[in-house]
């Protein structure tokens, strides 16, 4: 990820420099490159010296969310189901729109069949002689937004597309999620029940624009890789493994245990327990409710609150469920970067020290690993670790 930030912090000297050590050490079969677009030459530089190595670059594209200005500004904001949008206030991130990346999702009936974007998504790639393009924020708003948006987009635009495909009446899926919470649980079943044709429609909004993207992209010669959300929680953000799987070359789910900002585990999970209780839910309710809809144990979400983040462990689980949800009935399958967060920068609030990495490791032994997500700041010892078990698995 190269932004003014970077450029300014480091120097373009200092980020080939700090390029040219990962390719050597990692030999990587991709690269996913964010570079903004005042950098093209940068950007230049950078698929050259992959390419030297074998190394495919894929453009970093931001789809529901964070797109470039010329292709947001007119576009209108996801709306929660009293008409609002930017964040809501139940269990929202406190760091929320403080940093470049806003996270404020557009209404997909507004984006429409998005041409514009597709247009920029391929145009961008081909300029900087990308090999593909990466799709990231594919999704809807997660808990980090504030529980109120869980449900969105409610905009009597995207409520009528609803109506139109299933003929039912709209639901509120914060409402249903704050109710169900209270009855602990139990009331995990009953959400997934009530929600079902919710959720299914949010899917299809996603996978729909995702394959306008792939199809664009496969025309012209260019491969897609997709930014996933861990498949525990990824049905409340819109994402179906094995929808999305269909369309993509290969997919990077995000393990991510240790950290505390969007799609972190930690952090989605503990500000959805925390919304609920906001939202008036008894403590004992949300914490029984939350543990069954995503299947882990209360002392799981004891251990998020104190800041002690998940065991890295746990992204074994989370692969095995990936695996299983794209493999339902598929001949070929996107290849599957297990992503786990190496970054160590003051800006970002994560803690892998080297026993949580070997873990991690350990824990993803059979898969290849996908450096997130930042390589500019993955400490040295954590790429030598990884180049090490390379070297051993490859002899
Ligand atoms: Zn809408």
């Amino acid at each position: 990820m190269i932004g003014p930030q970077q450029v300014n912090e480091l120097g373009k000297e200092l980020i080939l420099r700090k390029l040219d050590y990962v390719l050597n050490a990692l030999c990587p079969n991709d690269l996913m490159l964010s570079i903004s677009a005042e950098f093209t030459e940068l950007a230049n530089q950078v698929v050259e010296k992959c390419e030297k190595k074998g190394t495919s670059v894929y453009r970093w594209t931001m789809v529901f969310a964070d797109r470039p200005a010329s292709l947001s500004s007119h576009v209108p904001l996801a709306k929660d189901s009293k008409g609002n949008d930017g964040y809501g206030s139940l269990g929202v991130w406190k760091r929320i729109g403080k940093g470049d990346e806003k996270f404020l999702f557009h209404c997909p009936a507004s984006l429409g069949q998005d041409e514009q974007g597709i247009q920029w998504a391929i145009d961008s790639a081909i300029n900087i002689g990308a090999h593909g393009i990466f799709l990231d924020r594919i999704r809807f708003p997660s808990p980090a937004n504030g529980l109120e948006f869980l449900g969105a987009c409610a905009c009597p635009l995207c409520r009528e597309a609803y109506k139109n495909s299933t003929d039912k009446d709209w639901v509120d899926l914060s409402s249903l999620l704050i109710n169900c919470a209270k009855l602990g649980s139990n009331g995990a079943a009953v959400y997934m029940e009530q929600a079902k044709p919710m959720l299914v429609f949010r899917s299809h909004v996603i996978e729909l624009l995702v394959a306008k993207y792939a199809h664009a992209a496969h025309e012209n010669r260019l491969r897609v890789g997709l930014d996933l959300f861990a498949p525990s929680i990824a049905f409340l953000v819109g994402q179906d493994y094995h929808l999305l799987s269909e369309h993509a070359d290969f997919i990077k789910p995000m393990f991510y245990c240790k950290t505390y900002a969007p799609a972190g585990l930690p952090l989605e999970f503990g500000l959805l327990t925390k919304g609920l209780e906001q939202a008036g839910v008894e403590k004992r309710m949300a914490y029984s409710f939350v543990s069954e809809l995503f299947s882990i144990e209360t002392n799981i979400l004891d251990d998020i609150m104190e800041k002690k983040g998940i065991s890295s462990s746990f992204a074994r689980r989370e692969i095995q469920k990936c695996m299983q949800e794209i493999d339902r009935d598929m001949q070929a399958m996107p290849y599957v970067y297990a992503g786990i967060e190496l970054v160590d920068h003051s800006s970002y609030d994560t803690m892998i020290d080297d026993a949580t990495r070997d873990s991690y490791l350990e824990s993803l032994i059979d898969y290849d690993i996908a450096v997130c997500w930042n390589i500019l700041y993955v400490p040295e010892r954590h790429i030598e670790a990884i180049s090490a078990r390379w070297k051993d698995q490859n002899g």
